[in-house]
């Protein structure tokens, strides 16, 4: 017998019929014997309505009221799967945050789970009883209804599969699964069986938008033992897992892509302590993120340039800031570019691997693609390119790293 935690997306959850059919694999775990805890997600396009009926009724609503409100799509179909399992003779019964209760902090619209008391719920176990749970919320400390941000009941998933030290949290939703490259681009992508947290968690916060973030990292902090997989197909998933349990691990994993970023260059940028610090700290105080930054040595000491990486969405606001400061920092002229893309490749190989640089950098100079930034982490290397080679570096890379179905 193993204690599992189910969790289905919005999609996953669209209507009555998929609702059935979420029952309908629901029963077939508990028919093993298995205790099981579900997390569902508000209906598709439900948690988009309700955030849209908050911002035309105030600009500035109230965030507590915001979640009071937002949260009420998981309240629904909490309820309807409850209903849907006692149909095919499931004993089950729906719990909202605060019943639980999912204890989180008060910062409402992204807060934080605290903990989780799973007391009632293992004692419901004992009597064959499935728990159904809202994802996506909460409790605050002063006993009011939080939510925890945009995708985040992954990340309630993964929280109470912690919390009830379940041996898996399967995540069913609308693909099957995590593949070396975005199928839709890459023909030839494969569905791996395994990945590491780390490559998951440089995947995820790189665009590929299987699992919110946030969840990987507490899967990673808690060895929580994930699994991404279909609610449509009847195919095994990919297992996100520690390092030690993949056994034939491949020098890079996956090649990602992701369109939202804008390149600014600052030319002739004085070479002097404090610039740097000036440049990013304006940015800073308007909460703009900066991701990739490059800045060369000067020629004469004087004078250098700075290029640097937002999410495009923050461009405009970038530039007016920049322009405001430009006597304080004293930097020649600014540059812009929305149309660029940030191209990547992963794997935990390449920290025991010399030549991934360069492999990569070959690849692209094949297709005569011009690279304009660069960046690294231990276990990632990101190139900035003209966003219309974004397709066609992608598959050069895919190939260039053995990736391809064989
Ligand atoms: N329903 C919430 C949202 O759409 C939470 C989730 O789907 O994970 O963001
Ligand atoms: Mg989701």
């Amino acid at each position: 017998m193993a204690r599992l935690v189910m969790k289905f997306g919005g999609t996953s959850v669209a209507d009555i019929d998929r609702i059935r059919n979420v029952a309908r694999k629901v029963k077939r775990e508990v028919d093993q014997g298995h205790e099981v805890a579900v997390v569902v997600s508000a209906m598709a396009g439900e948690t988009n309505r309700l955030v849209d009926y908050c911002r035309t009724i105030s600009p500035l609503h109230d965030a507590r009221e915001y979640d009071a409100v937002v949260a009420s799509g998981e309240q629904v179909t909490v309820g309807l799967l409850a209903i849907a399992l006692q149909e095919i003779g499931v004993p089950a019964r729906s719990w909202l945050g605060w019943q639980v209760p999912i204890h989180t902090n008060d910062v409402h619209g992204s807060a934080r789970i605290e903990r989780i008391e799973t007391k009632e719920i293992e004692k419901r176990f004992r009597d064959g009883m499935v728990a159904v749970v809202a994802g996506f919320q909460g409790v605050g400390p002063g006993g009011r209804v939080t939510t925890l941000g945009r995708g985040g009941s992954d990340t309630s998933a993964v929280a109470l599969a912690a919390a009830l030290k379940a041996d898996r949290c399967d995540i069913y939703t609308d693909v099957d699964g995590v593949y070396t490259a975005d199928p839709r681009i890459v023909t030839g992508a494969r569905k791996l069986d395994r990945i590491t947290y780390e490559e998951m968690l440089e995947l995820a916060s790189l665009g590929a938008k299987v699992l919110q973030t946030r969840s990987v990292e507490m899967a990673m902090n808690h060895g929580v033992r994930v699994q991404v997989l279909s609610s449509f197909a009847d195919t095994p998933g990919t297992l996100v897992v520690d390092e030690d349990e993949i056994v034939e691990q491949q020098v890079v994993s996956g090649v990602t892509y992701a369109r939202d970023e804008a390149k600014i260059t600052l030319e002739s940028v004085a070479d002097r302590p404090g610039v740097a610090a000036m440049v990013f700290g304006s940015l800073a105080d308007a909460n703009i993120n900066v991701d990739m930054i490059v800045q060369n040595v000067s020629h004469d000491d004087k004078a250098t340039d700075i290029t640097f990486t937002i999410g495009k969405a923050d461009m405009e606001r970038a530039l007016k800031v920049l322009e405001g400061r430009q006597e304080a920092i004293g930097y020649r002229r600014l540059g812009a570019d929305g149309n660029v893309a940030k191209v990547s490749v992963v794997g935990v190989g390449m920290r025991s691997h010399a030549g991934v640089a360069r492999t990569m950098f070959r690849a692209l100079a094949e297709k005569n693609i011009n690279i304009q930034v660069i960046s690294t982490s231990e276990i990632k290397v990101s190139v900035l390119i003209a966003a219309d080679y974004t397709e066609l570096a992608v598959r050069a890379l895919h190939s260039a790293f053995n990736l391809d179905v064989q």
